[in-house]
């Protein structure tokens, strides 16, 4: 396993993946009753973005580095703006922040005291680091195992209402399979459940022939939300990503659309890309 987060942290997809995120957090919180969130690959707690690894791709200041400072913020990115600055010194809050929360610590920052997380991990060393990051929190749970294997154990949750994230690295070359196929046994163990799964966007037949399997699955209520930076034609380039969202809250496409419309002229450079809000399996 070579993937490191640390090289993509704060970039325009864990932005977009993070505002996506807030968005479906908040809704849970609209009801008392506690919720669970499970974050199947949950990588580090925080980022460093002053880590030589992040300043080698600098992927964050083409992410983050152009959210922060802009006005007009809709209600989910103010929130989740919120977050990145609460993690930095205020002096350090208007420029391009030092630390940027991966999902671990941005959803529990939302967190009630009857709510919990289960994080999954299979790299030993950030499991670790997890384990540190969240020591002495009981609301926190790391475990350092394979995130599909997670999607088993840990569903359906004692609480019967929550999130939960898949967020593969996308190494392996069947992970588009793989993830339907454990995205459509955790939806029979568990069919209320809301899942968010991200999706890399290169060219469109991998991620046509991923939606042909949730669509033939019997997974009902799926929507896809997309931005891309760069027309989907080359398949040897990230030229966007994609959430698919299971059970999405009630009104989440119009949401998002008003989202993307705010988000994407911030993040592309120049006219080229895309965005995409669109039911796979209508509500
Ligand atoms: N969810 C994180 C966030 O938004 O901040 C980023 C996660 S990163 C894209 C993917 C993570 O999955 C990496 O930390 C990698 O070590 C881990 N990983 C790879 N294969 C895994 C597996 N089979 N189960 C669980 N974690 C895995």
């Amino acid at each position: 396993m070579n993937y490191s987060h640390t090289y993509h942290a704060g970039s325009f997809s864990d932005v977009f993946k993070h505002i996506v995120l807030v968005m479906l957090v908040q809704s849970l919180r609209k009801k008392e009753t506690p919720f669970c969130y499970l974050d199947t690959h949950a990588g580090l707690g925080r980022y460093d973005l002053q880590s030589k690894a992040a300043e080698k791709t600098g992927e964050a200041s083409d992410g983050i580095g152009k959210v922060l400072r802009k006005q007009n913020m809709p209600p989910a990115v103010l929130d989740y703006a919120t977050v990145v600055r609460a993690m930095n010194s205020p002096e350090a809050a208007e420029e391009m922040p030092r630390f940027y929360p991966g999902s671990p610590c941005l959803v529990r920052h939302f967190l009630r005291p009857q709510d919990r997380m289960v994080l999954t991990e299979l790299d030993a060393d950030d499991a670790q680091a997890l384990k540190q990051e969240f020591h002495g929190d009981a609301q926190v749970g790391v475990h350092n195992t394979d995130g599909y294997a997670a999607l088993k154990a840990f569903l359906p949750p004692k609480e019967k209402r929550g999130l939960v994230l898949i967020d593969p690295p996308f190494e392996r070359p069947d992970e588009f399979r793989a993830a339907a196929q454990a995205l459509t046994a955790a939806w029979q163990r568990w069919p209320r459940g809301t899942y968010a799964f991200w999706y890399p966007i290169k060219d469109r037949p991998p991620i046509d022939k991923f939606e042909r399997l949730i669509g033939a699955s019997g997974i009902q209520k799926v929507l896809v939300a997309e931005l891309c930076l760069l027309p989907d034609t080359r398949a040897a380039t990230l030229n966007g990503c994609g959430m698919m969202i299971v059970n999405p809250p009630w009104h989440m496409d119009e949401e998002l659309r008003s989202i993307l419309a705010w988000l994407w002229p911030r993040l592309r450079n120049g006219e080229l890309g895309s965005t995409r809000v669109e039911w796979i399996v209508p509500e």
